[in-house]
């Protein structure tokens, strides 16, 4: 690696801004001079802003050419804008927004690509092969863990097809208020994760007995495909009750789960890629840990490839409803029919009352991890995080917990919480994950392959066994924001396949599924 010092770059990502971003490891000391002559009055770190002109107080802080914040005082050209010296606007209000007014050319389709996927009943496509086990409370955990631990051992190595057993463990099936309205997101989530495609229509659940959620709530009658021509359409779901009076000590509940496993894990094992096109990818983006190179590598390049993905006739979700609440008017504008875009002010709206609730508003979003990566407030965070949706049409809308039911870019609405937003996506149908981090995280989910992408290269040599590619080249001028995107595409090609394994698969890097539970606890 090359230790010379890099002159001084600053990367303004647009021609009317009066901020850019400081872009050399390590920041860049008072008295420098920038390629355009300005001399730096303070230290400014890495990722954060300079004035490129005076600003006096009160005066609007442009970057992305919006309006990120008002000056708190005077501002003189040279300083470093930290959020101490922003005032943050008011968020947008939902009357009066721009309804499906940008029409863009049509995007060329891309054809020719595709991937090796198993092919589900549903007409879905898995880019693993795993027995999930369903849970319908949290009181059945500990068994399941212990029985996943066994099946693994002793029943995996003979289904050598079979990627994996996961056991789909949360929090909640016992006080939640479950007639509550707003139960049915957590209810909803845990149905439609137990579809995903790459649990191949293989549904087996271990319930406790006396729990709120029973599983004929959980999973009603048709509500999931039989796989199997064995059975009929009328089959009973298969469930594990541990309360049964058949089970008379620990071992006989292990026991029956393992027993119950062994059907699907011969199904499953039956199962074996073919080449589909890359149309059946279902790619949900998300960024966490982010900082200010977040929207100048990174989820650039996750935008070019989102548009890739869109020509190819795929599917791509972006969610995270605090992080695009600010850039509304664009997500708006930019919906293929009114009806989306209203169904997009619907899901905003009902956040905002959500927050509100509790007291707080979308500002509650930012992190001092966010900060201290240069992120001043959450409207300069919106606009590096909405670049990840691209330029399509905005085609869908999916409120939480719902399950896809149509392809193109969708807005599938989650909290931007890592866990609860990756746990949401699952439920809607993905079946590969792009995450982006600043600061850095060691995400994964035991579902889907999570290919994670570095905003720095600071942070891609540091962590290079965690971080699946490194956008930071962009920052360093050594590859554009195409080069990225396409080489995302690709790799996701090879990850789909199996023919890859991210990072975080080969470790076997799994954060526990978390439900949004917007109800009521008894
Ligand atoms: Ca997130």
């Amino acid at each position: 690696m090359a230790s010379e010092p890099r002159a001084p770059l600053c990367i303004r990502m647009h021609a009317a801004d009066n901020v850019a971003i400081v872009a050399n490891d390590g920041g860049l000391g008072a008295g420098t001079v920038l390629p355009d002559g300005l001399t730096l009055r303070d230290k400014v770190p890495q990722g954060h802003k300079v004035a490129l002109a005076d600003i006096a107080q009160g005066k609007a802080v442009r970057r992305y050419n919006v309006v990120i914040g008002h000056a708190a005082k005077d501002i003189p050209a040279g300083s470093w804008v930290h959020e101490r010296l922003l005032q943050m606007p008011a968020a947008r209000s939902l009357d009066g927004l721009p309804i499906a007014t940008v029409k863009p050319p049509a995007m060329a389709p891309l054809e020719g690509y595709t991937f090796d996927g198993y092919r589900n009943a549903d007409g879905t496509v898995g880019t693993r092969n795993i027995l999930a086990i369903t849970t319908t409370v949290q009181c059945v955990a500990g068994v399941v863990d212990f029985a996943v631990k066994r099946i693994k051992a002793e029943l995996l190595p003979k289904f050598p097809n079979v990627d994996d057993v996961v056991g789909l463990e949360h929090t909640y099936g016992c006080g939640v208020a479950i007639d509550a309205p707003d139960a049915i997101i957590p209810i909803r989530t845990l149905r439609n994760i137990s579809l995903n495609p790459n649990f191949g229509g293989e549904v087996l659940v271990v319930s406790l007995g006396c729990e709120k959620l029973q599983p004929e709530r959980l999973l009603p009658p048709g509500s999931f495909a039989i796989v199997d021509e064995r059975q009929s359409a009328d089959a009973a779901l298969d469930v594990v009750c541990l309360q049964a009076d058949k089970h008379v000590g620990f071992m006989s509940m292990i026991d029956s789960i393992l027993e119950a496993a062994l059907p699907h894990l011969e199904r499953l094992n039956a199962r074996r890629r073919e080449p589909v096109p890359a149309s059946a990818l279902v790619v949900g983006v998300q960024c966490g840990g982010s900082d200010a190179f977040s929207g100048v590598t990174a989820n650039p390049a996750v935008g070019f490839c989102t548009d890739l993905l869109v020509r190819a006739g795929a599917t791509v979700m972006f969610s995270e409803t605090t992080e695009v609440r600010d850039g509304i008017d664009q997500l708006t504008s930019r919906a293929s029919t009114p009806e989306v875009a209203e169904a997009m002010i619907r899901e905003m709206a009902w956040y905002d009352a959500y927050l509100k609730k509790g007291l707080v508003d979308r500002s509650a979003n930012t992190t001092p991890g966010n900060k201290q990566g240069g992120l001043s407030n959450i409207v300069e965070k919106a606009m590096g995080s909405i670049v990840k949706s691209g330029s399509a049409p905005i085609s869908g809308v999916l409120a939480p917990g719902e399950k896809l039911q149509q392809k193109g870019l969708i807005y599938a609405a989650t909290p931007a919480s890592d866990f609860i937003c990756g746990t949401l996506q699952l439920a809607a149908g993905m079946n590969l994950h792009v995450f982006t981090t600043g600061r850095g995280t060691p995400y994964g989910l035991a579902a889907v392959p999570v290919i994670k992408v570095a905003t720095r290269t600071d942070l891609a040599t540091r962590w290079h066994d965690l971080m699946d590619i490194n956008a930071g080249r962009i920052a360093d001028g050594e590859a554009s924001i195409a080069d990225v995107g396409w080489e995302m595409f690709h790799l996701m090609l090879e990850v789909a396949s199996g023919r890859k394994k991210t990072w975080a698969e080969h470790w076997k890097i799994h954060n526990a599924l978390v439900l949004f539970n917007p109800a009521p606890i008894t």
